[in-house]
């Protein structure tokens, strides 16, 4: 089997207050997804805890004890980050479902893993819970990967927030690329056309800030322009995915209009870029996605794009006019010049 998925039952202890958006529905609607692939004759496995060691390859030592002092109580961490009785214990299973995710794609048991968490972990700074995150997920798996082998690991971010922690723990490391598009100006603030990288990793970071309103060809043109041309000068050796959906046009928390087809061809291209450089190992983790009904559709659509046959991606024409994404693509062009050939 190519694709498998992880998932655990226990994402729903993860309890946040009434009205907030990283809601419990959000674990029932990924049971639903595994389910439905169980259902079909698919793979899905329960992941384990991530380790100390784990977790301590991206997060300092002070900031986990912090979090596990929260174990069995409900606190806030910040303005929007709340922890319920067992959120130590879910976070630790959301890391370890991307662990776990690297651990079966590096050792060629799997192509391609999707692990279905929450919570989600691209705002998670070194020593900092924010936006709903606690412990950066994707960020864990990367290190993860390397320890395992992967000489070039990258990072593809396609939440419609730009992963402030995820850039900030690998933005000196030239051996991890970070490329995120994100609706800027926006939440977190960070994520600037003219942030790439610092030190030895100058360059290896990719930023496709793009402005509200955004449709499917403004993202067709960021990806192909840029992202999609980066990736295949970096060669991976693995490909991950941090898997928002709320880029999504039903998306209550952020302004773009992505339908669930652009998802499938955005993944679709990506899948192609894993085909050729690294036999198709491939990683996703979830990370936002706010409309139940946009999010069910948006993983089962990448569920079947990751398990059909690797097809040319056909990205759907919304038919509005917008410029967003050619703006975002000849900045980007502009501020990668001396990294990149675009
Ligand atoms: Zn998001």
């Amino acid at each position: 089997m190519s694709l498998i998925l992880i998932s655990s039952e226990h994402f729903a202890d993860h309890q946040t207050p009434p009205g907030h958006p990283e809601r419990v529905e959000r674990a029932e609607v990924m049971d639903v997804v595994a389910a439905r692939w169980r259902d079909g004759g698919g793979e899905v496995v329960a992941p384990r805890r991530a380790t100390h060691e784990q977790l301590a390859r991206v997060h300092d030592a002070e900031y986990l004890r912090r979090i596990s002092e929260t174990a069995g109580q409900a606190v806030a961490l910040d303005p929007d980050t709340y922890t319920s009785t067992d959120t130590y214990e879910v976070a630790q299973l959301a890391a370890g479902a991307a662990v776990d995710a690297v651990e079966r794609v590096m050792s060629g048991s799997h192509t391609m893993a999707l692990a279905l968490v929450r919570p989600p972990g691209h705002h998670a700074e070194r020593s900092r819970a924010m936006g709903f995150c606690f412990y950066n997920n994707i960020a864990v798996a990367a290190a993860h990967a390397r320890t395992m082998g992967a000489q070039r690991v990258a990072i593809v971010d396609y939440d419609v927030h730009h992963g402030n922690g995820t850039q900030h723990m690998f933005e000196s490391n030239p051996n991890v690329l970070y490329i995120s598009s994100h609706q800027y100006p926006f939440y977190p603030g960070t994520g600037a056309v003219d942030e790439t990288g610092v030190g030895a990793g100058t360059g290896f970071t990719v930023n496709l800030p793009i402005e509200a309103g955004a449709v499917d060809e403004d993202y067709q043109t960021a990806f192909q322009d840029v992202a999609l041309p980066v990736l295949r000068q970096f060669k991976p050796d693995l490909l991950l995915v941090s898997a928002g959906f709320d880029a999504h046009e039903r998306d209550p928390l952020a302004n773009m209009r992505v339908s669930t087809e652009a998802f499938a061809a955005m993944t679709l291209e990506l899948r192609a870029v894993a085909a050729e450089c690294c036999s198709e190992r491939m990683m996703l983790v979830t990370e936002g996605g706010y409309d139940l009904r946009a999010l069910t559709a948006s993983l089962e659509t990448v569920v079947k794009t990751l398990s059909g046959p690797l097809e040319p991606a056909r990205w759907p024409a919304s038919g509005v006019k917008s410029s967003r994404g050619r703006l975002s693509a000849e900045a980007a062009k502009r501020a990668l010049k001396p990294f990149w050939r675009l």
